[in-house]
């Protein structure tokens, strides 16, 4: 799918996830916080628009959201400087960070890789995207995710550990950043199970709004 940014579209070029970037959400999982940022690929055939379907895989008995805000890059580039990183970004959307748990825990256990828990086709629901001029700061925005109307995560940007400035310097010493590129930034505390016919609806403060309905695959 494409990424759309007023009457503009933008081709998704890569989704580079960070792990455990609030205190609260790695605590709940039993995990440390990490010192460096610690990162993931989603695969950009994951992605569906705001309104789309997430498809719950047979593979998996326990599949779980995380809604996150993502910044979407503009420009591209290596080995960015701290300093430097903000003008790479293009704007900001929010993202829904959808997790097969229970392969996630197992891949965990036996040190293999994340690729199916965080991989099936339809687990990044994605909002339009909102210009960087709109949203100033991006480290002061209520995140809030509603599953069947009723509040599981309240958070705000604000409880990041490493801030976007730093992830994306942090990103780009690993892998070279394109015009396109989606950074997941993270997901606050109250991650819960998502099952059959519920609706999600996530939504962060002057960025904008994702809805998704939750089915089986059959
Ligand atoms: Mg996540």
């Amino acid at each position: 799918m494409w990424l759309r940014i007023g009457e503009r579209r933008l081709r998704p070029a890569k989704i580079v996830c960070v792990a455990r970037n609030f205190a609260a959400h790695a605590r709940e999982s039993g995990n440390e916080v990490p010192a460096d940022p610690v990162f993931f690929l989603k695969p950009t055939t994951a992605l569906i628009p705001s309104g789309g379907t997430i498809l719950l895989p047979p593979e998996s008995a326990r599949v779980e959201e995380e809604c996150e805000l993502a910044v979407i890059l503009g420009k591209g580039g290596r080995d960015v400087p701290r300093e430097r990183a903000m003008g790479l970004v293009l704007g900001y959307a929010v993202f829904l960070d959808i997790t097969a748990r229970d392969l996630q825990a197992k891949a965990r256990a036996e040190g293999l890789p994340w690729t199916a828990a965080k991989g099936f086709d339809t687990f990044a629901p994605i909002s339009r995207v909102t210009p960087a001029k709109k949203v100033g700061d991006p480290h002061d925005l209520g995140i809030r995710l509603e599953v069947n109307g009723e509040p599981a995560q309240v958070g705000s940007t604000r409880d990041m550990v490493h801030r976007v400035p730093e992830l994306i310097a942090a990103a780009s010493r690993i892998l070279t950043l394109e015009r396109g590129d989606i950074l997941a930034t993270g997901t606050p505390a109250g991650v819960r199970e998502i099952r059959d016919g519920d609706v999600l609806v996530g939504t962060i403060e002057r960025v904008g709004r994702v809805s998704a309905r939750v089915a089986r695959k059959v």
